[in-house]
Formats: structure tokens, C-alpha cells, sequence
């Protein structure tokens, strides 16, 4: 098999210190490929958000190691982490993280910008991005006046405008109603099965749980189950 886009080896979140310190993630092993779709699943508390962070290189472990396509991503800091992060992950989070005063362009070209792409080739990808999600009316608006599927298309849309090799989403359909929910679900979906985007979801949704390839549980820090989808 090919070797794992991702791979997280003992890898131990301690949150505070002394008396007040809070075990959040005990020691956890697994590798992700290329390609792969993922669900993150578990009770809230049960620590989802931290792994989250610490596979998209949000956080640090407190020890353990995560690979990044062979990397280990202890030797990346400062503008070598941001680099790698903003070129390699999209990110899709339950509560949007859209500036809401500027446009829905702006808000995608941003990373574009952080990688430090010329004007006129942000502006082409962005809009290619917008047009992807069928949002390119919607360019000049600004961002608070959307609908919540709406901002999430946008946030899908600033997600793949860098053409990342992994989409990490929170809880992507938390704030949306089903039908809008489904929507975002199948785009998510399209760009794994169609782009071999990886595609790493955090979720409380079985339903969204079971379109993924393989589920991880994850019960008081420790992973527990890590189960692959039963072939339709
Ligand atoms: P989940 O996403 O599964 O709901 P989290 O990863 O957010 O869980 O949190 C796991 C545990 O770690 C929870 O008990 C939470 O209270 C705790 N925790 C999360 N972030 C912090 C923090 N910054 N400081 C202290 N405790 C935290
Ligand atoms: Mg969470």
C-alpha cells in the first residue's frame, strides 16, 4: 500500500497544568491515505475538535508525532508551517469563519493571498472556485448577507482554491437545516470521490458518518474503534 498522506503515532494532548490539567488525547495511532474519506466520530468532550487541530496543524501535540507526507511535522515552524498548512489543508468549520463585511470573492481569494498569488490569478482562481460551488452571482456581495448554505458553499469554495490534498470539516453541517445540510454533504463528497480529495470530518452525524470510509471513534481520548464502510 501506499505510504499514508497522514500518520499520528502516540500522539498525547495534556491541556493546563498540575491539579488543573486535563487529559484531552491519550495516546492515539492511526495513518490516513490519500484519498481516503474519514468520519471523526464521538461524544462531545470526548476530544474530536483537539485531534482535528492537531492532524490540520492547528495545535501541537503535548508529545507524539504526526507525519505529513513522510514529514515529520515537528521540523516545520514558523512560515514553513503556515506555508504547508494554507497549501495542503482546506478548512470547513461549523461556524463558517467568514469577514463578514467584505465580499464573498475576498473571503475566498484570502488564501490565495497568504500564499502570495498575484492579483489577477487570485481573482481567476476565485472565481473558478465560486463558480464551481454556483456562487459566482454572489462575488461582489458581502459575505453577512448570505444565506448559511450559502457561507458554507463560500467557505467550501475558499476551502479548494489553493487545490488542497486534504479538506478537514468540524461538524460542516451543524448549522444547517437537512436539506441545505445534503447539499453541502454531496459537494463535499464530489471533490473526495472526483478530485481524490482526502477528506477528514469531524461529526455527531451517523448519516454523514456512513457515506465515509472508515469511521473513528473516539471515546475519553483514546480511539477506540476504527472500523472501514461495509462496501454498498
Ligand atoms: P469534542 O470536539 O469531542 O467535543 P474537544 O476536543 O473540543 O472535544 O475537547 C476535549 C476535552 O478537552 C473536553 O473535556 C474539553 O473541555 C477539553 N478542552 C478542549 N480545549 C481545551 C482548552 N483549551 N483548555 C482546557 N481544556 C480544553
Ligand atoms: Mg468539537
Amino acid at each position: 500500500m501506499e505510504s499514508p498522506v497522514i500518520s499520528a503515532v502516540d500522539v498525547r494532548k495534556t491541556y493546563g497544568r498540575g491539579a488543573n490539567s486535563f487529559d484531552a488525547l491519550k495516546g492515539v495511532n492511526f495513518d490516513i491515505h490519500d484519498g481516503e474519506s474519514v468520519a471523526i466520530l464521538g461524544k462531545s468532550g470526548s476530544g474530536k475538535s483537539t485531534l482535528m487541530h492537531i492532524l490540520a496543524l492547528l495545535d501541537a501535540p503535548t508529545s507524539g508525532t504526526i507525519t505529513l507526507g513522510g514529514v515529520d511535522t515537528r521540523t516545520l515552524r514558523g512560515s514553513r508551517l503556515n506555508q504547508t498548512r494554507n497549501k495542503t489543508f482546506g478548512f470547513v468549520f461549523q461556524q463558517f469563519f467568514l469577514t463578514p463585511n467584505t465580499s464573498v470573492l475576498d473571503n475566498v481569494m484570502l488564501p490565495l493571498k497568504i500564499a502570495g498569488v498575484g492579483r489577477a490569478e487570485r481573482r481567476r482562481r476565485g472565481m473558478a472556485a465560486l463558480e464551481q460551488l454556483e456562487l459566482a452571482d454572489k462575488a461582489k456581495n458581502k459575505a453577512a448577507n448570505l444565506s448559511g448554505g450559502q457561507k458554507q458553499r463560500v467557505v467550501i469554495a475558499r476551502a479548494l482554491v489553493n487545490n488542497p490534498r486534504i479538506i478537514f470539516a468540524d461538524e460542516p453541517t451543524g448549522n444547517l437545516d437537512s436539506a441545505t445540510g445534503a447539499v453541502v454533504e454531496d459537494i463535499l463528497f464530489g471533490l473526495n470521490r472526483q478530485n481524490g480529495i482526502t477528506l477528514i470530518v469531524v461529526t455527531h452525524d451517523e448519516e454523514l458518518a456512513s457515506r465515509c470510509d472508515r469511521r473513528i471513534l473516539v471515546r475519553d481520548g483514546q480511539l477506540v474503534d476504527d472500523l472501514a464502510a461495509v462496501p454498498a
